[in-house]
């Protein structure tokens, strides 16, 4: 059993135990209630009421428990409030016998016996009630009966050994049956947990796949496989619900030179950085940005007009002049940190643009931006290009 399977399966049983507290307590109740009128033919009644109320006492903190542990349980506390819960029903057992043995008349056989069978019919029954937990039922069943059985043999002459005789058997038979079932209880318990973790696991690795299938391991932005699938669906979209959409695809300004010059890991963390910047930029619901490849990027901005696309570019390419970081050998004139640039695009409704219309037309825009210098957002419609 693995252990956290194990230790819910516990928190399960002590639940499933604890469960059964209201409608034992309220059993118990009536029992004692019974017991008491019935001893009131032989015993004072103050006596008895002093030993139903410390009974009626037990119960409601028995009660004040389970709410306890409903609110306070956890795995990590689970076997302390069965110790505590075993503690509580052993000194409901020892209050019930000593009562029993205290108000028997000696000289009354018939109240003997009969109490005799009572008391362990009552133990039994409450044991099995609590099956879920065969250590908290034995921690009634064994004080209230055991002295009972010596009682009976010591005290109740030939009818009271045949009683504690029959005593005897009927707990070890129930013992036993109880024993089977409670094995049985934790079983499917048990199962229970295996199954539901294994579930849980399973879609655990299923979600990981699928986030494999979508993610670039680099920079943990969506791949190109992802971004051509949903350029393609916000295409159709759009062109379905005649809204605009737009697309900016960027890329690093002589990134070669920084490679050269730093090494290919500090290549690396500079694409995770400008990754975090744009993806920090991305925030409305549909946006999406893709590491196109290499050092080249893409961001699917719906339900934007193209001058709302060139200034979301250039609030992007301001962020990462203001990051600042270092490129000694750029070929961006006046300029020692790193910079991108920018080709925006729009789909132009009714022109039946498709997804590698769109790539191509975005593509060209940023060629545009590298050939006239670099480090600058150029946009296709009337041939505008904004320098940083
Ligand atoms: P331009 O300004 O015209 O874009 O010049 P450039 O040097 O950025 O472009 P070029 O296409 O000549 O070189 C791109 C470089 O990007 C070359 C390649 O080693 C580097 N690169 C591509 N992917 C990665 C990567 O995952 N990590 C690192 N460190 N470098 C990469
Ligand atoms: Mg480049
Ligand atoms: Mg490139």
């Amino acid at each position: 059993m693995q252990p956290n399977v194990a230790k819910k399966t516990e928190l399960e049983i002590i639940a499933l135990t604890f469960a059964q507290t209201v409608n034992a307590s309220i059993a118990h109740l009536f029992a004692i209630t019974l017991i008491a009128v019935w001893f009131s033919y032989v015993a004072p009644v103050s006596e008895l009421l002093i030993w139903a109320g410390a009974i009626a006492f037990l119960s409601i903190v028995r009660i004040t428990t389970f709410f306890a542990f409903r609110k306070y349980g956890n795995d990590q506390n689970a076997s302390l409030w069965l110790h505590g819960w075993a503690g509580l029903f052993f000194i409901l057992g020892v209050i019930y016998v000593c009562g029993f043995m205290y108000f028997t008349p000696l000289n009354r056989p018939e109240y003997l016996v009969s109490i005799g069978m009572f008391v362990v019919a009552f133990s039994a029954a409450s044991a099995i009630g609590h099956t879920a937990s065969l250590y908290a039922s034995l921690s009634f069943f064994i004080p209230i009966t055991l002295p009972s059985v010596v009682f009976l043999f010591l005290y109740g002459g030939s009818a009271g050994s045949v009683a504690a005789f029959t005593i005897v058997i009927y707990s070890v038979t129930a013992l036993f049956l109880l024993k089977k079932s409670n094995k049985a209880y934790k079983k499917s318990i048990f199962l229970n947990f295996e199954h539901t973790q294994e579930i849980e696991k399973r879609k655990q690795i299923e979600k990981q796949l699928h986030d494999i299938s979508r993610k670039d391991s680099l920079t943990n932005l969506f791949n190109r496989r992802y971004f051509d699938e949903t350029l393609a669906v916000e295409i159709g979209r759009a062109k379905r619900n005649k809204l605009p959409l737009c697309l900016i695809m960027f890329d690093l300004d002589c990134f070669k030179e920084y490679n050269d010059k730093y090494g290919h890991v500090s290549g690396d963390n500079c694409l995770i950085q400008i990754a975090e910047i744009a993806q920090s930029l991305v925030s409305r619901q549909g946006d999406m940005i893709a590491r196109y490849g290499g050092e080249e990027f893409a961001i699917i901005l719906p339900n934007i007009e193209l001058d709302g696309a060139v200034l979301f570019a250039n609030n992007l390419q301001e962020r990462i002049k203001y990051k600042n970081i270092p490129h000694a050998d750029t070929k961006v004139a006046n300029i020692k940190h790193v910079t991108i640039s920018l080709g925006v695009t729009n789909l132009t409704i009714g022109k039946g643009t498709t997804a590698s219309e769109l790539i191509q037309s975005a593509d060209v825009a940023l060629y545009e931006a590298k050939k006239r210098g670099r480090n600058r957002v150029h946009f296709d419609a009337n041939d505008s290009s904004v320098e940083a």
